[in-house]
């Protein structure tokens, strides 16, 4: 008989913090510059360049550090990580290992069972290597060290996540966590968060870690999932025909769905690491640590509580605005300027959220102003414009912020409450539809809602939809 599994799981996530330069220099992090533009004597590793650390690495390492419920090593230190690879300037990493600046947190996720708190062993700071770049077609290999000396955090999780669901949703909450401190826009895509999945397996109720792997190349949540899928499956198997895991790297290869060895698993001992001699140790003071305490931002679990406490959305309407610090922002705002949360969520929720998805455009990039939307809101509630108006000028908002007061004057969208056009109109629409009015005296009283269409076209759309059903109903139930 089979026997049953379970799969144990930790995370080792780099995260590349969102400073304007880097990490022992002063060049810039811009991505997508020309190939070594961004580049100076430290971060191209010539000999007798000495590092300067930059104080908003340690200031965005503290924040992500505290925010996940860390200890903090106020004192810490970098050591050097060795190894020869082209990528590798120096020919070692600037890391840290003795003492790493933040250690023992964790963060909650949920799960079917309830709560889950999933324990964060460290956070270190760390330099990003240079990229390479295999030119098939000339047969030779590029460099390109503009990333090299990017600061990162990597952000080792205990083993402690027991499926993909859970590993899915301990990415999603670091990633809200980092992006709400605005430390990093976190993009798996393209590679400013990187998650390694170590995966092992034990027959349930075993208590005793089995031999783990560690795959990298994972650069979307779907490909996270599959590769865990697929892993635990290949050592279920291995176990089953009575072989061994060896501990090892391996590759994810997300179209064949199978992970590939790519070397075997090397220890810290292998790298040869001390701390650094150019650089001195960090000494983190009592008042700076709470200085950057007490001005840590709302986090989205407490925004998602308060937006549900003190306003009164729904969970789910909550979740959706606040799934974005930018998102959530801007309804706040909108909601300070127009006093009605329940208004203002609705067009976060629906026309903000659909335009999005439309324009295929992230909610950091939202750049309209609150005051424009909550215009919008007042106009609307004054009967000034329709329903529909309202979504017509909002997107013009969207994408251009103009001011809407000015706008639907400027375009004539006022709505039409004037009895006599409507009257004109109702008529006209009716003597055209003969058959449809008949249709309606003969009981397909639902035909109304075309009636009220064609009327609201006639008008252009700037009638009162309201106003326009009543008077119909009215002019139908005369016999007309
Ligand atoms: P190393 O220093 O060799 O990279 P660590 O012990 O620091 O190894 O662990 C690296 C990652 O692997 C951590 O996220 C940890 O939670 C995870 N891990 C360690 N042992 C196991 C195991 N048996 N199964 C699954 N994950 C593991
Ligand atoms: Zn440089
Ligand atoms: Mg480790």
């Amino acid at each position: 008989m089979r026997k049953e599994y379970e799969t144990v799981i930790g995370l080792e996530v780099h995260v590349e913090l969102a400073t304007k330069t880097k990490i022992f220099c002063g060049c810039s992090t811009e991505f997508g510059a020309p190939p070594n533009t961004h580049t100076c004597p430290v971060c191209t590793g010539m000999p007798g360049a000495l590092p300067v650390l930059n104080k908003k690495v340690v200031e965005l390492a503290l924040s992500v550090g505290l925010a996940a419920n860390c200890s903090i090593n106020q004192f810490c230190r970098f050591d050097r990580k060795n190894y020869f690879y082209p990528d590798n300037p120096q020919n070692y990493q600037i890391s840290q290992l003795y003492l790493p600046i933040c250690h023992d947190g964790y963060i909650t996720i949920d799960t079917p069972a309830g709560e889950k708190k999933i324990r964060i062993h460290e956070i270190h700071m760390e330099e990003d290597a240079g990229k390479l770049i295999h030119d098939e077609w000339d047969d030779c290999s590029l460099v390109d060290y503009n990333r090299s000396g990017v600061p990162l955090i990597e952000i080792v999780s205990e083993p402690d996540m027991r499926n993909a669901d859970e590993v899915i949703a301990y990415l999603e909450r670091l990633r809200l966590l980092v992006q709400y401190l605005g430390a990093s826009d976190c993009k798996l895509q393209e590679g400013s968060m990187r998650a390694d999945v170590n995966l092992s397996v034990r027959e349930a109720g075993s208590d005793v870690f089995g031999t783990r792997t560690e795959m990298k190349n994972l650069n979307s949540f779907k490909a996270i999932a599959r590769a865990i899928e697929g892993e635990k499956k290949r050592q279920i198997e291995l176990l089953e025909e009575g072989k061994k895991v060896i501990q090892e790297t391996r590759r994810w290869d997300d179209n064949k769905e199978y992970s590939y060895a790519m070397r075997s698993k090397e220890d810290a001992k292998d790298y040869r690491y001390f701390p650094d001699p150019d650089l001195p140790p960090v000494k983190i003071s009592s008042e700076w640590l709470e200085k950057i305490r007490v001005s840590l931002p709302e986090l989205q679990p407490e925004k998602v509580r308060r937006y549900q406490k003190e306003l009164g959305l729904s969970e789910y309407d909550s979740c959706i605005i606040a799934e974005s610090s930018k998102m959530a922002a801007l309804f706040e705002e909108t909601t300070a300027a127009c006093g009605n949360p329940k208004k203002a969520a609705n067009w976060f929720i629906g026309e903000v959220s659909r335009l999005l998805k439309e324009r295929e455009m992230d909610a950091d990039k939202l750049s309209f102003s609150p005051g424009n939307l909550a215009a919008l809101i007042g106009l609307q509630e004054r009967g000034e414009i329709n329903g529909n108006t309202a979504k017509t000028v909002f997107e013009k908002i969207f994408d251009e912020d103009i001011d809407p007061v000015t706008y639907v004057k400027e375009q004539g969208l006022l709505m039409v409450n004037d009895e006599g056009a409507l009257e004109a109109a109702a008529e006209k629409i009716l003597n055209e539809n003969p058959k449809t009015v008949e249709e309606y005296h003969a009981g397909k009283t639902k035909v109304l809602g075309f009636l009220v269409g064609q009327v609201m076209k006639e008008m252009k759309g700037k009638a009162n939809p309201g106003k326009v059903n009543v008077l119909l109903e009215e002019k139908l139930k005369n016999g007309e």
